[in-house]
């Protein structure tokens, strides 16, 4: 799972996210679940986005609470259900079939 996302506040578009690479700056200063410190948070790797393609997300793991933070960047983190079509649509392209636009596939 993905567990708790993180607001990663980075001012780029997602295109530039991706493009940089910026998760492999992504920091996470404290655990949100120790903000005393004292525990044994650590980075855990990245998990990739569907889109936009290439794009990944830096996360950590905190064994003590055994949960898992990701930092998800505004760009990514701006994909909520009412501007879903509109990103979909200028970033995905041809990927738009059933899943991503309910819209023109629903079958009700
Ligand atoms: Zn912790």
């Amino acid at each position: 799972m993905d567990g708790l996302q993180i607001r990663y506040d980075i001012k780029l578009s997602a295109g530039d996210y991706v493009s940089t690479k910026a998760w492999r700056d992504a920091s996470l200063e404290a655990c949100p679940n120790h903000p005393d410190g004292g525990c044994s948070l650590a980075r855990h790797g990245t998990y990739g986005r569907k889109t936009p393609a290439g794009a990944r997300v830096a996360r950590w793991y905190c064994p003590e609470s055994h949960a898992t933070f990701s930092l998800l960047p505004d760009c990514l983190a701006a994909r909520t259900p009412g501007t879903l079509a509109a990103v979909e649509a200028a970033v995905a392209g041809p990927c738009c079939s059933s899943r991503c636009r309910p819209a023109c596939a629903s079958p009700s």
